[in-house]
């Protein structure tokens, strides 16, 4: 049975202002995600948004367990087939109009840990009209997940909300690779449980008022069929289709949840 940590008010008001200073870097790297940049500007950007905000980028040096060697950016940039964990500042992409972008960020304020994602297609969804249906599918299920999170919900209730909508879609075009998915956050970046985004309703641990979560769907084009590459993170899609990623980090309160990495 995994150890699900009960945050106190004091820790979740400071993993809300965490969350407040991740949205805002967040959003500020998004507005300057466009063509001719690289991702390695972004990840320089990134760091040095974080010095301005009094926060350490939670990645930079991070080796979850598994992995060859800790992470050598601020932030995961994955671009176009890259599913999740793509290195910004190693072999940096000039990025495109039409490219499909996840910015997903981990952030230490005051010692507690927050996590977000965003994905947006370069220079406006008419770039990429598949990409663009991509991400309003990944955060309609992610809205559906938050939607019904409260005490008692169950992981597996969070996995079937997500599954809903994306298997929902016009007959589940896209696909969910199910060795993906969310996770226990503030103390650490990565705590129990783990938050699948697929399952059945009334499995999985129960939910309590104090824990916190980070819910984040993510979505495969076509196959979920994935490589990892020889740098020890970077996931891509074999069949080179697209992939994108939101990503939230929730409190569980008394009545229902309230989303933290928001502004
Ligand atoms: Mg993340
Ligand atoms: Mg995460």
């Amino acid at each position: 049975m995994s150890k699900i940590i009960i945050y106190t008010k004091k820790e979740i008001e400071i993993l809300k202002e965490g969350g407040k200073i991740l949205y805002t870097i967040l959003h500020t790297l998004k507005d300057e995600t466009l063509e001719n940049v690289s991702t390695k500007d972004l990840d320089t950007r990134a760091r040095g948004l974080c010095i301005e905000h009094n926060a350490i980028p939670a990645f930079l040096n991070y080796t979850p367990g598994g992995a060859p060697r800790p992470f050598p950016g601020s932030i995961c940039i994955s671009v176009n087939h890259e599913v999740v964990h793509g290195i910004p500042n190693e072999k940096p992409r000039v990025l495109k109009k039409g490219d499909v972008v996840t910015l997903d960020m981990g952030l230490k304020f005051k010692d507690m840990f927050t996590d977000s994602a965003i994905t947006l297609v370069v220079g406006g969804g008419e770039y990429n009209k598949v990409g663009q249906e991509m991400i309003d599918v990944a955060t309609r299920s992610l809205n559906n997940a938050i939607d019904m999170l409260k005490p008692g919900v169950r992981t597996g209730d969070i996995g079937q909300a997500i599954e809903d909508v994306v298997r929902g879609n016009k007959g589940g075009k896209f696909k969910i690779p199910i060795i993906l998915g969310g996770h226990g956050i503030g103390h650490s970046i990565h705590e129990d449980p783990f938050i699948p985004n697929f399952g059945k309703r009334g499995e999985g641990v129960i939910l309590k008022e104090g824990n916190v979560i980070a819910i984040e769907p993510i979505l495969t084009e076509k196959s979920t069929a994935m490589n990892q590459l020889s740098d020890g993170y970077t996931f891509v899609t074999q069949d080179k289709s697209l992939a994108v990623h939101v990503e939230h980090t929730i409190v569980v309160t008394k009545d229902g949840c309230e989303i933290v990495t928001i502004g």
